[in-house]
């Protein structure tokens, strides 16, 4: 596989611009090269080739769609080490997991191949003299706004289920990440894809993507990112009364009561943050702890965190840099306020760095993204960092008496993504299991592998609308009801 030109793919075909960005390596500081910044025509362009196609793509049977996507994962499988060696130059993430990503992107396409063959509407045995029944029609044209945290997982997630129920779709990558979605796109012309059924804008967010937000032609649009973006491209979707799926940020609580198993919830939790720089939407970023195991879990995670290695995504250690130095910024802010005890707001400054809490510089470069991993205690529950999604490697610790407390602070936050309840109670683990505000609760475990069969989404500023599992192909149709008269 060549290395993909950084410039929009419509229709099958490169489209570049005069304008354009630099893909700066969060690693180095050094540039990756240029990216092309698709405008407003650009985006009309693949919004109209997509419709152009869609006549005939949804008039394709789901075994030959099912085919193509499950030849599209052969070949993301086929070609896993280039599209990681991308996504680690790009993101900054360790090859091992952009290695995973890879995998779990290949996963995606195969699941939605093999489950489009069995996804049938209903018959509805409504009188003897009517035959009604439903059919799941794709919306036409979708449009996708990605993040940049797992760019070859967002991507399928989002693409292979409208695909795979006939949908067309035009994609725009994070900008810091387009190279693994041009990639992907190449691929499945490769893999047999008619040109026009998956097109590919990079570009910047408040040009590009406000433009396929706003675009009249888009049925349906898919978000992944930020709450504020979110909401605003919402806004733009609601002015032409277009369906959206809204997957944003989160607060995710452990909750680790007496009984559990200390050493493993330690051990989980310290591995979820470091995970992608604790550059995860559903990172479990508070970790709730039993007022008498706390000191013992606090001091198991800084052991682990202890042990941490750090460098650049190709070197793969455990723990790469933040996307950029305006994150490491945002991060190092979060941090800097804690237990000086003068911070302003609520709480602010309150709380103890028990581990980390600066900035790093591995092997000397200085010019990288680099946060060292770190554990906050005892913060105010009401404090920003306590609140807020910050998006780095930085846990926080809070102790509880009772149970009815750890579900209050779990829920006590605008986020409501993912939980996590550790015990050794089984009536705990599902009554909590039930209380807690979130798309998906895990006890005694956390994550599940990329988990792309289980359905998956938020709450209140986490978002709306599922992905993942048998629901986005819902997401994904629109369901007729038809009704014959005998
Ligand atoms: P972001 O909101 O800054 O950007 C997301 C996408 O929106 C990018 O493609 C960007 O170019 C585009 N964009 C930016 N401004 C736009 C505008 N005005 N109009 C239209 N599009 C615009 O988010 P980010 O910093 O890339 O990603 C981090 C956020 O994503 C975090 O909050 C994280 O929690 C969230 N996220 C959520 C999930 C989930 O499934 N819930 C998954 C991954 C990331």
């Amino acid at each position: 596989m060549n290395e993909p030109s950084v410039a929009s793919f419509i229709d099958g075909r490169t489209v570049a611009t005069s304008a354009v960005y630099e893909n700066i390596d969060p690693s180095t500081g050094r540039s990756l090269g240029e990216v092309s910044r698709a405008g407003a025509a650009q985006v009309d362009e693949a919004v109209a080739t997509a419709r152009a196609a869609h006549r005939s793509w949804r008039a394709t049977t789901p075994e030959h769609r099912g085919d193509l996507l499950c030849c599209l994962a052969d070949l993301i499988d086929t070609h896993t080490e280039e599209l990681a060696r991308l996504e680690s130059e790009d993101s900054g993430k360790p090859l091992t997991q952009a290695r995973n990503d890879a995998r779990v992107c290949a996963r995606y396409f195969r699941f939605y191949g093999r489950a489009i063959d069995s996804y049938y509407g209903l018959s509805i045995p409504l009188r003897p003299d009517l035959h009604v029944y439903t059919r799941r029609e794709p919306h036409g044209v979708t449009g996708h706004i990605l993040a940049w945290n797992y760019p070859l997982q967002l991507f399928a997630r989002r693409v292979a289920p409208a695909l795979a129920t006939g949908n067309c779709a035009v994609v725009k990558p994070a900008d810091e990440t387009p190279r693994t979605a041009l990639a992907l796109a190449r691929l499945a012309r490769t893999a047999g894809l008619p040109s026009g059924v998956l097109n590919v804008v990079t570009g910047l967010g408040a040009e590009t993507g406000a433009a396929l937000a706003a675009h009249p032609g888009i049925d349906h649009l898919g978000f992944v990112g930020s709450t504020r973006v979110g909401s605003l491209v919402a806004a733009a979707a609601a002015e032409r009364v277009s369906p959206v799926t809204l997957e944003l940020g989160g607060k995710s609580a452990h909750m680790v009561f007496a009984d559990a198993d200390v050493p493993k919830a330690a051990e989980v939790a310290a591995r979820a943050i470091l995970q992608n720089a604790g550059q995860t939407c559903s990172a479990g970023s508070r970790v709730l702890v039993h007022e008498s195991v706390h000191a013992e879990m606090v001091e198991r995670i800084a052991a682990h965190f202890a042990k941490v290695t750090i460098g650049p995504g190709l070197t793969d250690p455990d723990l790469g840099p933040l996307i950029s130095r305006k994150q490491q910024e945002r991060v190092r802010g979060y941090v800097d306020g804690v237990g000086t005890g003068t911070g302003n707001g609520s709480g602010s400054g309150s709380g103890e760095i028990v581990f980390g809490g600066t900035v790093a510089e591995p092997a000397g470069i200085t010019e990288g993204a680099y946060f060292l991993p770190t554990l906050i205690d005892g913060v105010d529950p009401a404090a920003s960092i306590a609140q807020e999604e910050v998006f780095g490697p930085v846990l926080a610790t809070f102790p509880f008496a009772t149970e009815e407390e750890a579900v209050a602070l779990a829920n006590g936050t605008e986020y409501a993504l993912l939980g996590a309840v550790w015990t050794a109670d089984l009536s705990r683990a599902h009554r909590v299991a039930a209380e807690v505000e979130a798309g998906q609760v895990y006890v005694n475990t956390y994550g599940a592998g990329g988990g792309v069969e289980l359905p998956f989404g938020g709450s209140r500023k986490s978002g709306y609308g599922r992905e993942k599992g048998v629901e986005a192909l819902d997401s994904c149709t629109a369901t007729k009801t038809v009704v014959v008269q005998l």
